[in-house]
């Protein structure tokens, strides 16, 4: 048949590709050409492949010969152009370090350091000062059950603090805690009394404008002794204010309302950022005073929740918005600049 091809003439087409693919590799001076010939010689459409192809048209005794030869001959370009790709490489590498060099005086490339997002910094700072009012640090999930975070805090069930349009409810009844409070129970119920701790954290509820976030940090502090007086607490907070913006701040009580504290206040210190001397302060709105914290002697029936007696250990607890903090700390305008990511508005520094 005249499609056949014999054996003769197979071989006379295999040497010729050889020292055609040879006089090509003696010339390739870089891997780019190098890899141009590959796909010239072995590629889909390459001189060899459309060689193996031609087999097919071979008569039965023939192909065993010449598969041999083309199999030969395929090994024999694959192992030349590896060996060439491993010179080229070589030679190549060294190129680039005789040419490379390190200019040793060159400015180091600036790096931009980390640092604590305010609100943690915040959180560090109010808690050394508490440790170093005797406070141990307590956490507990924010994934919580409405006993620890409402039935155990005298919030009852009509209470509209449950309300579903402050809480965010799962399926199966539990909530995101809506204050660090369930801490102070767990906190109770794990250690006992007498007990001093504090409680930083995240508090959900279903708030969101330019004063509130649906997501918020909070931070509470217990202290359950005996025969705990007001005036310890007072003490503490004005310790607490006074160390963490780092001077002396006048300061007032306010008689205040939470289910679980009895009595209830709330503290004022005088505004950080006028003294109380400008009518027309963005921050005091003029009235020269900050809300800064809620506390209270803590409400017996809390005390007895937490597995306590109230009539042996009574104490106080308070609780702050960290996010308040650190905005009145730091001068920080508006809420959302904490949660929305921007790290230029920090570092370009106060904001007026
Ligand atoms: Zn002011």
């Amino acid at each position: 048949m005249s499609d056949n091809i014999n054996t003769t003439d197979l071989k006379k087409q295999v040497e010729d590709l050889l020292a055609s693919f040879r006089s090509s590799l003696s010339s390739v001076n870089n891997t780019d050409a190098l890899q141009e010939l590959r796909v010239k010689t072995v590629g889909k459409k390459g001189a060899l492949t459309s060689l193996l192809k031609s087999l097919g048209a071979t008569t039965p005794s023939e192909r065993p010969a010449a598969g041999e030869m083309l199999n030969k001959l395929r090994d024999e370009i694959e192992e030349e152009l590896t060996k060439k790709k491993a010179a080229l490489i070589d030679a190549e590498t060294q190129a680039a370090e005789a040419t490379d060099q390190v200019d040793v005086t060159m400015p180091a490339r600036a790096r931009a350091s980390g640092a604590f997002h305010p609100v943690a910094q915040t959180m560090h700072e109010i808690v050394a000062i508490m440790q170093g009012l005797g406070y141990s640090v307590a956490l507990g999930p924010e994934k919580e059950e409405e006993h620890y975070n409402f039935d155990c805090l005298n919030i009852p069930s009509w209470h509209p603090a449950r309300d579903m349009q402050d809480t965010f409810y799962f399926p199966d009844g539990t909530l995101l805690r809506t204050h660090t409070s369930p801490v102070q129970i767990r906190s109770m119920l794990k250690y006992g009394a007498p007990l001093r701790v504090v409680c930083p954290g995240k508090v959900y509820r279903r708030d969101n404008d330019t004063t509130h976030s649906p997501m918020f940090n909070q931070l509470e502090g217990l202290l359950l002794e005996q025969d705990v007086s007001f005036s310890v607490l007072k003490g503490s907070l004005r310790e607490l204010m006074n160390g963490f913006f780092g001077r002396e701040l006048k300061n007032r009580f306010r008689a205040s309302y939470f289910p679980f504290t009895e009595p209830s206040m709330e503290l004022d210190i005088e505004c950080v950022e006028c003294g109380g001397k400008n009518p027309d302060c963005r921050i005091c709105k003029g009235t020269g005073w900050l809300e800064v914290c809620g506390m209270g002697m803590v409400h017996p029936f809390v005390v007895r929740a937490g597995g306590i007696d109230p009539d042996k250990y009574n104490g106080f607890a308070f609780g702050m918005g960290l996010d308040r903090m650190a905005m009145l700390k730091y001068g920080i305008s508006d809420l959302r600049y904490l949660f929305n990511g921007n790290v230029s508005y920090f570092l370009s520094g106060r904001n007026a």
